[in-house]
């Protein structure tokens, strides 16, 4: 089976994970602060704070924002659950804005949505291509909320030369395995502001503070929410081999755009002139005629070889949003999530890989094309 996405470890990553496990410190040494330097050095940014999962960076950010019971933010449904569940836990209401055709929030659309309770606006950069940043970035200053981007799909991406991570409030990354570059589990915030990372870092570690000798002070409830050293030193590693990871990906994307362009069935998504993607997934996006026959196509690529997967469900159908928001629809949404299909495209592809990718979808797609809708 071709996964959508899996990780690329090479022995460089293996020596450095195996430097660090011979070394004195597994857990709060250097690695994990060297590991910060390059990411925020490589994003263009001040302070990045290391965290063991993109989920538990989403819950520091969101705290550091202040964000509590009654709040709302202003977020996509086409994003993996963390994004929302972080700001549940936190009592805040999770606003939904519906998408545009490539699966990103639409940004004509949120000003609409915010109320005396919006605390927030939360984008995604789905599947790596950058969302609207000065237009939410606009609408945030007028209305004096923060951004903050939920870029796990998106670390390499670029706007205008500026990367992905440089220009929200906060911006959250994922080092998950099968994501832009992996610490096996792992994730990070990145933030111009310094009381923001200072509030990140004292959310990671038990809201501690050392003091003089053995006088420590708990000034905020914390977590211990840190990376190891080991998984920080292959962070860095892996950090160093990003560029030729998304330009990889990029080439198995233009490949493919190149194969499926002009088709009649299904249309993928365009990355448009000055942006860059970080190709984290490859869409395709089925025409109504194939949402019906939409399973058989899915389960005919998998059994063919290819780690086909739906991204994603949107997160106000899931039975737990329905119980505690209630029923709610967004067309484009509705239609995104009929439509989407995510085929395999990773770094460690090879080019005869991508083309029996091409050749299989090509393939299956035209023997299901007949069969439309039937009502
Ligand atoms: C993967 C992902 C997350 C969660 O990341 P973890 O590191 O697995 O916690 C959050 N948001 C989005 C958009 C993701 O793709």
């Amino acid at each position: 089976m071709i996964p959508y996405s899996t990780q690329s470890i090479g022995e460089e990553d293996i020596a450095e994970v195996v430097r660090v496990l011979r070394s004195s410190h597994l857990t709060q040494g250097e690695e994990v602060s060297r590991f910060e330097t390059t990411l925020a050095e490589y994003v263009g940014i001040k302070h990045a704070i290391a965290f063991n999962s993109a989920t538990s960076a989403l819950h520091a950010a969101y705290l550091t924002a202040g964000l509590g019971e009654g709040d709302e933010i202003i977020t996509t449904p086409i994003s993996f659950v963390a994004t929302c569940n972080m700001a549940v836990a936190l009592g805040a209401k999770p606003v939904f804005c519906d998408v545009r055709l490539d699966g990103n929030i639409d940004e004509t659309r949120i000003e609409a949505l915010i109320t005396p309770r919006t605390k927030a606006i939360v984008p995604v950069d789905f599947a790596g291509k950058p969302v609207a940043m000065d237009a939410i970035k606009a609408i945030a200053r007028r209305h004096h909320l923060l951004v903050i981007d939920d870029a796990s799909h998106a670390l390499g991406a670029t706007c205008k030369g500026v990367k992905v991570g440089a220009s929200a409030d906060m911006s959250i990354f994922s080092f998950h395995a099968i994501k832009p570059i992996t610490t096996g589990e792992g994730g990070a915030v990145v933030t111009d502001n310094d009381t923001f990372a200072q509030k990140l870092r004292l959310i990671r570690s038990h809201g501690v503070v050392k003091k003089q000798f053995w006088n420590a002070d708990m000034s905020t409830l914390g977590y211990n929410y840190r990376l190891t050293e080991f998984a920080a030193a292959l962070g860095r590693s892996q950090l160093a081999r990003l560029d030729p990871f998304v330009a990889r990906r990029n080439a198995i994307a233009d490949y493919y755009d190149m194969r499926f362009s002009g088709h009649k069935l299904f249309d993928t998504i365009k990355i448009p002139e000055g942006c860059t993607s970080s190709r984290h997934l490859y869409a395709l996006l089925l025409r109504p005629e194939l949402h019906c026959p939409k399973e058989d196509i899915f389960a005919a690529l998998q059994q063919k070889g290819l780690g086909v997967q739906v991204h994603y469900k949107p997160i106000y159908k899931n039975s737990f949003y329905v119980k505690q928001f209630g029923e709610q629809r967004y067309p484009v949404s509705e239609d995104f999530y009929r439509s989407e299909l995510s085929i395999p495209c990773h770094h460690g592809m090879s080019d005869a890989e991508a083309a029996y990718v091409a050749d299989t979808v090509l393939e299956v797609i035209d023997a299901y094309s007949y069969r439309g809708c039937s009502f």
